[in-house]
């Protein structure tokens, strides 16, 4: 029964059990509670499902991202105007692989990913407890904190690759091959003529005990609730470390805590923090970015990166 590209879309998804949702808000998935409704918003549920799903978009010819957690994304107030495919909490199992090996799918929590690892006595992940991004966007960010990166654990990646012409299709990659660095993977430089997504994720963990990892991971998440600014929304860091400082410490020797451009305002509790104040738009947060990079670099020669990133389509 032939019908409009998005008729034909929804109809996969029911056919194939893709939870979706119609014009959904994407303040409603970003931790900086911004942006606009996404024209089809797609949570899948299994891993299988990925390559015929996204094969199904593309036919479409709407354009199409991904996103997890959405906890380092600013999305534009005028929404997304194809399909976002949210590898999130529909995705998100998490199992024993042998004695040391943990298997997860990408939408699962780091909050919930070391915890687990914690309760089966498995040390390496406690670093990421606090870290409120998906375990496929801290893979694609190479997310770290406290001295840890995701990186240092990851064994394997099962991904979905999406070759510019041909079928989408599942493959596993070994960890060495994505190219981590300091907030960086592979994943952050497409190809253009083939792009990936994350689906599932080996962590190789040490034996440990339960108790020292819960209690690590609770001292972690108590640092994080006494030093940043958690009470409003934002995505975390705005700026990647340059090197030789600290994005936070050239921000406040600027003297700019508190610099406000609408509703965004860097953190007076945490330089390195922009947040938003109740109805911050996406414009107002990149006039402050683009503020704050001028100044700085006037007062001190430091140019600083933002680390969050704008929702934008796949370059296929
Ligand atoms: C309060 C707060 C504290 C934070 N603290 C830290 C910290 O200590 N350390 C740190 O590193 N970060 C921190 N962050 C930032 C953020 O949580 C991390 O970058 C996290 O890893 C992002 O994961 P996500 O699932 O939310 O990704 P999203 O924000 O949804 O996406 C990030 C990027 O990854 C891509 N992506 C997501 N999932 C996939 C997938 N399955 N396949 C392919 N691409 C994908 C998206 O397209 C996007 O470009 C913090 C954020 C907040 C709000």
């Amino acid at each position: 029964m032939p019908g409009t590209p998005m008729e034909n879309l929804i109809r996969y998804c029911k056919e194939t059990g893709c939870p979706f949702l119609e014009q959904e808000p994407l303040s409603q998935h970003t931790s900086f509670r911004i942006g606009g409704p996404a024209a089809l918003f797609l949570q899948p549920t299994e891993t299988s499902c990925i390559p015929g799903l996204i094969e199904a978009v593309r036919a479409s010819g709407f354009p199409w991202t991904v996103m997890g957690n959405g906890s380092n994304i600013l999305a534009r107030d005028e929404g997304f105007p194809g399909v976002v495919i949210q590898i999130g909490s529909k995705f998100s199992s998490i199992a024993l692989e042998g004695e040391n090996s943990v298997r997860c799918q990408a939408g699962a929590s780091l909050a919930a990913l070391s915890r687990f690892a914690a309760e089966h006595s498995l040390t390496g992940l406690e670093f990421a407890c606090g870290i409120p991004g998906a375990v496929g966007g801290a893979v694609f960010m190479n997310a770290g904190a406290y001295g840890g990166e995701i990186s240092q654990r990851l064994v394997s990646v099962v991904q979905t690759v999406i070759p510019k012409e041909g079928k989408p299709f599942l493959e596993t990659v070994p960890a060495q091959s994505l190219e981590f660095s300091y907030r960086y993977s592979r994943y952050q430089n497409q190809n253009p003529q083939s792009v990936a997504v994350i689906a599932e994720t080996v962590f190789c963990l040490e034996k440990g005990d339960r108790e020292v990892s819960l209690a690590r991971m609770e001292e972690l998440l108590k640092l994080r609730r006494e030093k940043q600014p958690l009470e409003f929304p934002s995505a975390g860091s705005a700026f990647k470390r340059p090197a030789g400082s600290y994005a936070s410490l050239l921000i406040d020797q600027c003297g700019l805590k508190g610099m406000r451009v609408g509703d965004a305002q860097i953190s007076e509790k945490h330089a390195g923090f922009i947040v938003n104040l109740g109805n911050a738009s996406c414009g107002e947060v990149l006039e402050l970015v683009s503020q704050i990079q001028k100044i700085v670099w006037e007062k001190t020669g430091f140019r600083l990166e933002p680390e969050f990133r704008l929702l934008a389509p796949a370059a296929i």
